[in-house]
């Protein structure tokens, strides 16, 4: 006798797992060699929406976020599935990053001393050696709980049939972190200053995705 809405079959519901066309959503996407190396980022990363990694208390309520999630049409490649809702490319889930050797290849060493051209600038690296992209996913995981997972769950009743909201929520989401990543590449005075002295204090900054610089070594990001 639930009054919520019902669940809604595998192919009506939200797309919450990585699919092969993330790559054809990202903006400027040619290769992963060009410009530079570079790699598609889920800005809300893919392993969020894990039922293990959504917080909640009781623990047991992740089933009724998971719930709302499957109806909230959210796509998180970006893809065409429910295409009339989903932010256009440039503006959606996916972003384009240089990896670590997008920098190590193209920014000089005592060997070339000269930046090869294209090269990034004050671009976050997706494939940090210190568990950067770990402690993002951390971030991003704790701003769904607090502005997305926690209002789903005191707001029951009024969130039923509410999946127009939490798009809107998630996208807000979306926003906030591609902003986050755009602010934390031009930290420190930015990827070059802080590639050129070597003596400059936490020069690793402008180069982490996360709030900080990792503080450990971690597998590869998810
Ligand atoms: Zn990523």
């Amino acid at each position: 006798m639930s009054k919520h809405e019902p669940v809604p079959p595998p192919k009506e519901r939200s797309v919450l797992g990585r699919n092969s066309s993330y790559k054809d959503y990202t903006k400027s996407w040619v290769s992963g060699r060009k410009p530079w190396r570079c790699s598609a980022h889920h800005i809300l990363p893919v392993s969020c929406f894990k039922l293990h990694n959504i917080k909640c208390s009781p623990a047991s309520k992740k089933y009724y976020v998971r719930r709302c999630l499957w109806v909230s049409k959210y796509n998180v490649n970006g893809g065409t599935k429910f295409a009339g809702l989903q932010k256009p490319i440039g503006e959606n889930n996916m972003v384009r990053l240089p990896t670590k050797s997008g920098y190590t290849k193209t920014y000089p060493t005592p060997r070339r001393p000269k930046y090869k051209n294209p090269h990034p600038e004050n671009e976050c690296m997706h494939s940090g050696s210190w568990s950067e992209h770990f402690l993002y996913n951390k971030e991003v995981q704790q701003w769904l709980n607090d502005n997305v997972w926690k209002k789903l769950q005191e707001n029951k009743a009024k969130h039923q049939g509410k999946g127009k909201s939490i798009l809107a929520d998630l996208q807000k989401g979306e926003k906030h972190f591609r902003d986050e990543l755009v602010k934390r590449g031009k930290r420190n005075d930015g990827t070059k200053a802080c590639w050129k002295d070597k003596n400059k204090a936490r020069r690793s900054l402008p180069f982490s995705m996360a709030s900080t610089i990792g503080p450990y070594k971690t597998r590869n990001p998810v």
